[in-house]
């Protein structure tokens, strides 16, 4: 049981040192490459069971090929006159929409008048439920002088967590949208993306921090000017706690290490109702009355043609529009389910806890069958648990790091109980064929020598030899010292025994104090010879008894040899058996 215990503490050790490597080396990033995977697949799971339901409110205006196309065949341009947009704009507000966001950036265009671009501000100033885009990026100061941006652009944040560095949501640099805009409104939000290595948008950043100071994102910036009329609450600052959630009031959105939140997606594209844009500017210039009911919804402009450059991939989509993306995100924040990503330290105690049971399966069951079926469900179990985890309370808990530590478990303690067992055999491989007493070979497995002895030297016609030898008035012995004393002699007996012959000799005891050599390819004369300086050896020994005692004993042999003296195991044993009783006879401490 101790070594079980010190097996599995091994097995522990070992996983620990294999996934620290592994954290420090690049299989890390493959391992995170699947665990984002197995997002992705818990997301689309989610999606198909058909809980989460996306807010109806969101309607996307989108500027779609056909839009496209007949914006270029009407106006013979593309970014469509400004003006158009502001006459859209008045279309929409006379039927009291909650908020219009522009996922388009209005820079400035040689081609734009700049009558529009003031008609397209104006309205900027007129309503304050219109939010427009912007972009940061790190183009060199030389080719684009960095604008100063107004402060009432800027959000206060105040980061207490350790984990979040906004480091690549840092920019030098800022894609001006017209000065007019930007003057015109507080209303403008960031629309950089957070990527993953394998290109793919999970996350989407909260803040962007441009020249040292934070922007709001686009969708959060609209979310929140949302929830500040819904709820009255708006925050004088953004503070992200220690376990790394911006709190606002009642909500906590948990914050990934770049300072993105990741988002809770719905469904595939087209989620969204979507109204071609085309046909709005049609009902804006025919003047016909709703047509759409835009009455308290959050009205998002955005391309979907594929042509305008604005498709990304998620998790649920290969081809996802960026707007789509920005209504998810506003989605997320109004409804409150971003998801959440388990604490790092929950995630590590769980996996070694799964780990250890399956550790401990292994080594403690004896039916493979049942020890894997006990594997596969109880990571089954786990893996149902992170689904229902993300499906009804929004939290990602790692698969691929528990997972594979199981994994490497399962593997590494079947390898350890098949070094235990192979161990168990060979002791008890040891324990069936060797005396305890003497440490010599048995009598049990002295017969079964002699036997295979008789049939090699018939094969190779080779003689071999038996010596039996009796230890000399040994009851007297005991008598005189006791039995322990007899015991201590008997053993230093057996070591002088073992030393005086070859190594392929088999050295037994054959039963009390009577001890067998078998000499294979040994002739008579030579196992006399042996048996004499045997004899000879034992005699002038001074045994010790105890601390202070010692003795001296002296043997008696019988030596018999095969062919010679018989054709059998039974013969052979006889014969020496035999010629020992003629030794007592003679006098004893000889040989015959
Ligand atoms: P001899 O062989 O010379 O004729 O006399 P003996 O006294 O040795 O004869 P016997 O075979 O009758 O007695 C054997 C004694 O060996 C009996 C027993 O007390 C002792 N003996 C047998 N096995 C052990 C053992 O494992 N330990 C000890 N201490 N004594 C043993
Ligand atoms: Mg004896
Ligand atoms: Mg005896």
């Amino acid at each position: 049981m101790l070594k079980k215990i010190l097996y599995s503490l091994w097995v522990v050790v070992f996983i620990l040192l294999a996934t620290y490597t592994a954290k420090s080396a690049q299989f890390g990033g493959f391992l995170d490459t699947v665990e984002n995977k197995t997002f992705d697949l818990r997301q689309n799971m989610i999606i198909n069971s058909g809980y989460k339901k996306a807010n109806k409110d969101i309607v996307i205006v989108a500027i779609d090929d056909a839009s496209y196309e007949y914006i270029l065949d009407k106006y013979g341009e593309w970014p469509l006159p400004r003006d158009v947009y502001a006459k859209v704009i008045e279309y929409l507000e006379a039927q009291n929409p909650k908020s219009i966001a522009f996922d388009l950036m209005f820079v400035k265009s040689i081609k734009s008048s700049t009558n529009a671009d003031m008609a397209l501000a104006n309205e900027f100033r007129k309503f304050d439920n219109i939010y427009t885009a912007m972009n940061m990026d790190n183009q060199s100061v030389e080719l684009r002088i960095p604008i100063e941006l107004p402060e009432r652009l800027r959000v206060p944040v105040i980061n207490y967590s350790r984990n979040i560095d906004f480091d690549s949501l840092s920019f030098q640099n800022c894609r001006a949208i017209l000065p007019e805009i930007i003057n015109a409104t507080p209303n403008i939000g960031m629309i950089n993306v957070s990527r993953a290595d394998d290109g793919i948008i999970r996350k989407m950043p909260l803040f962007i921090k441009y020249q040292g100071k934070f922007y709001p994102q686009l969708a959060f910036k609209l979310g929140m000017g949302i929830i500040k009329e819904n709820e009255s609450y708006e925050p004088a600052k953004y503070i992200i706690d220690r376990k790394s959630n911006l709190l606002l009031n009642n909500r906590k959105i948990f914050m990934d290490k770049d300072g993105s939140a990741i988002l809770n997606w719905y469904g595939p594209t087209g989620t969204y109702q979507q109204i071609p844009m085309y046909k709005l500017i049609k009902a804006v210039e025919t003047g016909v009355k709703d047509p759409y009911d835009f009455e308290n919804k959050i009205i998002y402009f955005g391309t979907t043609a594929s042509s305008l450059f604005d498709i990304k991939t998620v998790p649920v989509g290969k081809i996802y529009p960026g707007v789509e993306i920005q209504a998810t995100y506003v989605n997320n924040l109004l409804d409150n389910n971003f998801i959440t990503k388990a604490n790092k330290l929950i995630t590590i105690v769980l996996g070694i806890i799964l780990a250890a049971i399956t550790g401990y399966l292994v080594l403690n069951l004896t039916s493979t069958g049942i020890i894997t079926l006990s594997f596969i469900s109880m990571y089954s179990a786990y893996i149902t648990f992170t689904y229902l985890a993300m499906k009804y309370h929004n939290m990602w808990f790692d698969i691929v790091y528990p997972v594979v530590l199981g994994t490497l478990v399962f593997v590494s303690a079947f390898v350890v109980k098949y070094i235990i067992k192979s161990r168990d055999f060979e002791r008890q491989y040891l324990l069936a064929t060797t005396d305890g007493l003497t440490e010599l070979y048995n009598h049990r497995y002295f017969q079964e020598q002699i036997k295979m002895q008789v049939e090699q030297s018939k094969r190779y016609e080779a003689p071999f030899s038996l010596i039996i030898l009796d230890i000399d008035h040994f009851k007297k012995f005991n008598d005189t010292y006791g039995h322990q004393a007899g015991d201590a002699v008997l053993k230093q007996v057996a070591t002088l025994l073992k030393s005086s012959v070859r190594a392929t000799d088999i050295v037994c005891r054959y039963g009390g104090e009577e001890m067998s050599i078998i000499l294979p390819n040994t002739s008579k004369e030579m196992a006399i010879l042996t048996a004499k300086k045997i004899c000879k050896k034992v005699a002038n020994k001074m045994f010790r008894l105890n601390n202070t005692q010692e003795s001296n004993v002296t043997i008696s042999l019988g030596v018999s040899t095969f062919p010679d003296d018989g054709a059998t195991a039974s013969t052979i044993i006889e014969v020496a058996d035999k010629r020992l009783y003629v030794s007592k006879n003679n006098g004893r401490n000889q040989v015959n």
